[in-house]
């Protein structure tokens, strides 16, 4: 693509809205009316709690589905998302810019009505727009923050999966590209399978809604984390059978520590007697665990998620820095992430805290970091 038309391409055009807007339009719909378990989010610091609908798998499943049966009778392109990847970018980047703003303009008149609950508004437009003023907006009963993340994470499955037609198209599918693509899938049906883990997570408890965190959910997420397929399409990579196996043993280990570390700290949460690793768990002033994954670093979990991101570039080779764009990425997040989150359990916690960081030294990676 020349930069004439790669310009051109980043108007946002009206099909790429339209697809856009339709996708949107099935989520607020599946996510209302499709079944799902009603889970508990955590306590709000007004005493309240939120529940959300866990229906995102189902809601995957039947998108997916749909789209099969449009594509198997030629009403609509399997490669339509690859073919028109700019302009969508630039019309989902649109979208997330007017969002925040009305999401500011709404957080500004909550903020008016009851100024003394909302300590960390700043009054400076630009910091507010960015971090958000409000915890948990919501829209018509929807979740706008458990909204955004499942429509970013369902969109870079779409967009895998019309990558991966485009290649097939093309006639380079290769070993590297069904490695990723493979990866990528299993690791997506897992987030949803486990969806109400997202439920106790930093960005649902403690992150407020602002341009970041729609721009992170709704353009960073689908269009960044696709990179490694984006770059496949274009580059050829030979990959040995011993290769393979070394990268899945990546993926394997990545998904263990990152799947068994937030699932224990989740059942924790519900039943802080419930046994880790086939025992009692080590409990730290009734409040922190300090077994399993929890007693080997303080976020194991973001360990495994970045053995999980290093996988997703391996089958790219190294010939290129390019498709290691999201390992890299993530290593810089989850440090400045785990920082933050320090600093607000050491608030929260106090001295309970500082003992487990006495018993647990390891911030992420034990006797490294
Ligand atoms: P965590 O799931 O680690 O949640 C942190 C919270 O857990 C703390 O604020 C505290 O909350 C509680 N907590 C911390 N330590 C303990 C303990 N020892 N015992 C009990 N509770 C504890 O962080 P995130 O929400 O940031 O991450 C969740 C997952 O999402 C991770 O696997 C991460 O890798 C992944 N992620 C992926 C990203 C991506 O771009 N791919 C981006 C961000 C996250 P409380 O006040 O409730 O006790």
């Amino acid at each position: 693509m020349d930069l004439d038309s790669l310009l051109l391409a980043l108007i946002p055009s009206w099909s790429s809205v339209i697809l856009l807007l339709s996708f949107f339009v099935y989520l607020a719909i599946a996510g209302s009316l499709l079944p799902g378990k009603i889970i508990p989010g955590a306590i709000l610091s007004d005493g309240t709690r939120l529940h959300y609908r866990c229906n995102g798998l189902v809601s995957l499943l039947l998108l997916v589905t749909l789209l099969g049966i449009g594509v198997s009778m030629k009403l609509i392109s399997p490669t339509v998302v690859a073919d028109k990847g700019v302009e969508l970018l630039s019309a989902t980047f649109v979208f997330s810019l007017l969002v925040s703003l009305v999401l500011y303009a709404a957080g500004c008149r909550s903020h008016d009505q009851c100024s003394s609950l909302k300590p960390h508004v700043t009054g400076n437009l630009i910091h507010d727009w960015w971090f958000g003023i409000q915890l948990n907006p919501q829209f018509m009963g929807v979740d706008l923050k458990f909204f955004f993340v499942r429509a970013g994470m369902m969109g870079w499955l779409l967009i895998n999966l019309s990558v991966l037609a485009r290649s097939i198209q093309d006639g380079n599918a290769h070993r590297s590209m069904i490695l990723y693509q493979l990866f990528c899938v299993f690791y997506i049906l897992d987030y949803f399978f486990y969806e109400e883990y997202m439920t106790s997570t930093w960005d649902i408890i403690a992150e407020r809604l602002g341009f970041m965190l729609v721009f992170g959910d709704l353009v960073w997420i689908p269009f960044t984390f696709s990179i490694q397929g984006w770059w496949l399409l274009g580059n050829k990579v030979e990959i040995t059978k011993a290769a393979v196996i070394a990268n899945c043993l990546v993926f394997l280990i990545g998904y263990r520590v990152f799947r068994g570390a937030n699932k224990q700290k989740h059942i924790f949460k519900k039943n802080p007697k419930a046994h880790i690793w086939g025992m009692p768990p080590k409990v730290i002033g009734g409040k922190l665990l300090a077994s399993g994954y929890w007693g080997v670093a303080r976020h194991c979990n973001y360990l495994g998620d970045l053995l999980l991101a290093l996988s997703f570039s391996l089958p790219c080779g190294v010939s290129s820095v390019l498709p290691y764009f999201y390992p890299i990425y993530l290593l810089i997040l989850l440090i400045w992430r785990e920082r933050r989150d320090e600093a607000r359990c050491a608030l929260k916690y106090k001295e309970v805290w500082a003992e487990y960081c006495k018993l647990v030294p390891w911030r992420i990676l034990p006797y490294v970091y």
